[in-house]
């Protein structure tokens, strides 16, 4: 039996046969052949396989994920039919080169020629020829490609990392967990696999060196446990932990017709975190207080190309139509650090989590940001909208997203389009030095949402992306502790309420630390509104202002967490 650690980012268990996700090899040597018929009758074989195989894909996307995601695949089947670069390639073959290398050299040469070109759109179909050229390759060397999207039966995928996209990608039916090498826990795949509510380790390290492809593994995402080779009494150990975990979750459920109200009475609000309109239904299942934050960056993931406005209008139509008028607060993209765009060729840059990315994209290419605003100004009328400006680090930025905002809504109405009434807008604040102005920023916004995924990294300079440095990553270092209370005391003077929808929000040791600070909503993965309201209603405001005053005095991370565990008996 052998046992690998790694940080555990969505708790569960689960037993599954291991889906290694790695690079196939694919190297080939050239070679001179003298039967150009037979090399040419290989190529033909490969096309005709490459097609069957990507007609089977696109059938599954189209089932599973919808039109526009399937969308790439039937690119990639134009291109096995583009009569120009077959042509090149068996002309190739006609000088006397082997299959392999011609597709090489042929490929190259297209990839190049689109990548030159001054078009964005042509420039990603240098992308769409590498990829079907991998898979032609794949066939004429009878090596198996990998295809996440295409599973049969249940796995565990292992990978070295995996994208947000690719994790938006994973289908629940089949996946029943995911482990990477690298990562932290508020990469987004993290996020991601707690929304899906599949078990998730991360940063394991040695993981896809350790765990063959198909081999039978437990992994056990609340104390970041993989078990290769368990004996059968570690089998029934975790067994019965699975059903321990089912059971609590079904208790939980009774918490769905309560409010979120401490045991003496002070009520909050246990709001969902989304990443896709289909996200709402999970939220809507837990009777979630409303969207405490809507990624829409999701919405422009997986495309070819920028959602256009009424896309993205329909989308957030629906989503606050589904919530029936409860608070939807919906965030204004926040592209880049791990997120990335493709067809937005956004630089590559030495420090992506400190340079361009969300409202510094969004205030310089102004006219995604204003198609964005009005797609959100004209769906307001259907729900309770709340709009933030993620990433905000000075009252200038803050001010001209607003600004833009109320240019946008102007010309609107200039034009009649129904908007509602009152739209708050707030800030997400992630950075320390909006935390540390707090003051200043609550006497224009209408509430602040605090973002600690971020806010926690950038206090302690630790990338959340990475495991090296994952022991400073610590949500409840005096520090941030002290950030989240300037926040929240200094809303409170202006007559402000306060949210907070990074991940500490449904930490349980934090929990009754917020509560303390009178934090008004709580936002987080749809999977743990219910275990939140239930700690909440165990616990006493009151109560727990006095234990605060001690909180504040204490030095050390590790300090705060044993003291929250001895004296809230956690
Ligand atoms: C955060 O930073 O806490 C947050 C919610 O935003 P994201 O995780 O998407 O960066
Ligand atoms: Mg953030």
């Amino acid at each position: 039996m052998l046992e690998i650690q790694g940080i555990a980012v969505s708790e569960g268990i689960a037993f599954a046969n291991a889906y290694c996700l790695v690079e196939p090899d694919l190297s080939f040597e050239q070679m001179a052949i003298t039967d150009v018929e037979a090399e040419l009758e290989r190529l033909k074989e490969a096309i005709a396989q490459s097609k069957l195989e990507l007609q089977a894909i696109l059938t599954s996307a189209r089932d599973k994920f919808g039109e526009d995601k399937a969308a790439i695949f039937m690119a990639h089947l134009l291109l096995l039919e583009d009569p120009e670069m077959v042509a090149a390639i068996e002309e190739k073959i006609r000088t006397g080169c082997n299959a392999e290398y011609a597709l090489h050299e042929v490929s190259n040469m297209f990839i190049a020629l689109f990548e030159g070109m001054d078009n964005v759109y042509m420039q990603e179909r240098a992308a769409d020829i590498r990829d079907v050229s991998k898979r032609l390759l794949a066939h004429l060397l009878h090596v198996e490609m990998l295809d996440i999207s295409r599973l049969s039966t249940d796995v565990i995928i292992v990978a070295e990392d995996l994208t947000p996209s690719m994790t938006a990608q994973l289908d629940p039916q089949y996946v029943k967990g995911f482990i990477t090498d690298i990562g932290g826990r508020t990469s987004h795949s993290a996020i991601l696999a707690r929304s899906l509510d599949i078990p998730a380790i991360v940063g394991a390290k040695t993981a896809t060196q350790a765990i063959q492809h198909g081999s039978a593994i437990i992994m056990d995402g609340t104390n970041g446990k993989i078990i290769l080779n368990a004996t059968p009494e570690v089998t029934a150990f975790y067994e019965q932990q699975h059903q321990i975990l089912q059971q609590q979750r079904s208790e939980l459920l009774h918490y769905r017709t309560l409010s979120s109200i401490s045991a003496d009475g002070r009520s909050v609000e246990i709001a969902g975190n989304i990443g896709k309109p289909e996200d709402v239904e999970k939220v809507v299942h837990v009777a979630g207080d409303g969207i405490g934050l809507f990624r829409t960056e999701f919405l422009y993931m997986e495309r070819q190309e920028l959602p256009n406005e009424e896309e993205q209008f329909q989308a957030y139509r629906t989503v606050l139509e589904s919530m029936h008028g409860k608070p939807t607060v919906v965030r204004t993209l926040d592209i880049g650090g791990d997120k990335h765009l493709p067809y937005l060729q956004l630089p590559a840059e030495m420090n992506p989590f400190l340079g361009y990315r969300a409202i510094r994209i969004c205030l310089d290419q102004q006219a995604m940001f204003r198609t964005q605003l009005r797609a959100l100004l004209r769906a307001s009328a259907y729900g309770n909208l709340k709009i933030m400006f993620p990433m905000i680090a000075t009252l200038e930025e803050w001010r001209t997203a607003k600004q833009i905002l109320l240019e946008e809504k102007a010309q609107l109405q200039a034009q009649g389009v129904a908007i509602a009434e009152a739209i708050e807008v707030g800030i997400m604040v992630e950075i320390p030095a909006a935390a540390m102005i707090a003051d200043l920023f609550a006497q224009e916004v209408d509430f602040f949402s605090i973002g600690t995924n971020d806010l926690i990294q950038y206090t302690l300079a630790t990338d959340r992306m990475n495991e090296n440095v994952s022991y400073l990553y610590q949500p409840y270092h005096p520090a941030v502790l002290r950030l989240i209370k300037n926040v929240i005391d200094a809303a409170h003077k202006q007559g402000k309420w306060v949210g907070m929808c990074g991940e500490m929000a449904a930490d349980s040791i934090a929990i009754p630390i917020l509560l303390a600070m009178g934090l008004d909503e709580f936002s987080m993965n749809a999977s743990a509104i219910l275990k939140t309201r239930a700690q909440i209603a165990k616990l006493s405001y009151k109560q727990l202002e006095q234990h605060l005053e001690h909180i504040f005095m204490l030095s050390t991370a590790a300090e705060v967490e044993a003291y929250i565990k001895k004296n809230l008996s956690m």
